[in-house]
């Protein structure tokens, strides 16, 4: 199915993020995670990919085993970042054969000594997304970034890239991961006013342990509230209990954002079946997915 009609109806949607495998040699484990994940029926998932597109053949093969064997909507992450227009052009022939209908599309982070004047096909993801809408038959999302892009001078100009995204023909776009409901819905605000009308979903991550915030301080900038920073300073050196702390936590933001109108959930739950278990069924009467009406 096509994600943008799932997401432009008002119905609420929760989807879970997975990520394929670097080598063949994790192949089987990865894919088995995944298809637990698939088990749990959300309205769709994602498939991320290795930077430079390193992971694009584990990437469309997870996505396919996940339409294919379990019957549920995937999307699949393609980076521009080195890319060349032939190369991208069989990538997609092979997204589409694989019997996928959607694409995060999106630059990539830039790595080490990437000189961006040297000869590339795509600077940026609304030049990837533009190639996309002219080749291919996909329903195309792109990422956004409450708290502003890291490389961006400040929020505003990061709007003015997302409208640049939406014209371009980018039909959603899904959030960096934030942990203060607040920023999300100052910056809702931003982006309508700005006029970007396209479905908007939420993304949402569950930290589970300590290692996994000291990644996220290091990659993504996001504001850690007071409440969050006291959850970690208490639970931090507990697994089990750091863990179930850092699942309410985000149950608890998503049901915020629920009650105040925001209706697309995507859990960042990577490769956690149990996790990702813990979220729905929390969530199983006010955001109900296929298995709770089984
Ligand atoms: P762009 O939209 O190109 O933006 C990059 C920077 O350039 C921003 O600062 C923006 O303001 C600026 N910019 C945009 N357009 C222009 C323009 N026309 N002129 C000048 N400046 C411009 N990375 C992966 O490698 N694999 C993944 O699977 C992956 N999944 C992600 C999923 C989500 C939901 C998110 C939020 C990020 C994901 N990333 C992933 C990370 C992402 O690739 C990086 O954050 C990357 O640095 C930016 O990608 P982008 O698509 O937002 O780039």
């Amino acid at each position: 199915m096509k994600l943008n009609r799932l997401l432009s109806s008002s119905e609420p949607t929760l989807s879970f993020e997975v990520f394929p495998p670097k080598t063949s040699d994790t192949y089987a484990s990865v894919a088995d995670a995944a298809l637990r994940v698939a088990d749990l029926r959300p309205h769709f998932m994602s498939v991320t990919c290795g930077a430079g597109g390193t992971t694009d053949r584990f990437t469309n093969d997870i996505a396919s085993h996940i339409i294919r064997d379990k019957g549920v909507t995937a999307i699949e992450h393609i980076t521009c970042v080195s890319a060349r227009r032939e190369s991208l052009q069989a990538h997609l022939d092979a997204v589409q054969e694989a019997g996928v209908e959607n694409v995060l599309a999106l630059r990539g982070d830039l790595p080490e000594g990437y000189d961006p004047d040297a000869h590339h096909d795509f600077r940026h993801a609304s030049e990837l997304i533009t190639y996309i809408r002219a080749n291919s038959e996909l329903c195309i999302g792109g990422a956004c970034y409450p708290e502003g892009h890291p490389e961006s001078p400040d929020v505003k100009t990061d709007i003015d890239y997302i409208y640049e995204k939406q014209q371009a023909g980018c039909e959603f776009v899904t959030t960096q991961m934030f942990f203060d409901n607040n920023i999300l819905y100052k910056y809702l605000y931003k982006l309508r006013s700005r006029g970007v009308t396209i479905p908007v979903v939420a993304g949402i991550m569950p930290v589970t342990n300590a290692a996994q915030l000291k990644r996220i301080r290091k990659l993504s900038g996001s504001h850690l509230p007071m409440k969050f920073l006291s959850m970690v300073d208490r639970f931090g050196n507990d697994p089990a209990a750091m863990r179930q702390a850092g699942v309410i936590y985000a149950t608890e933001q998503i049901v915020d954002l629920l009650a105040n109108g925001v209706t697309h959930i995507h859990v960042y739950s990577m490769n956690k079946p149990d996790v990702a278990r813990q979220i729905r069924d929390s969530l199983n009467v006010i955001l109900p997915t296929e298995a709770a009406a089984l």
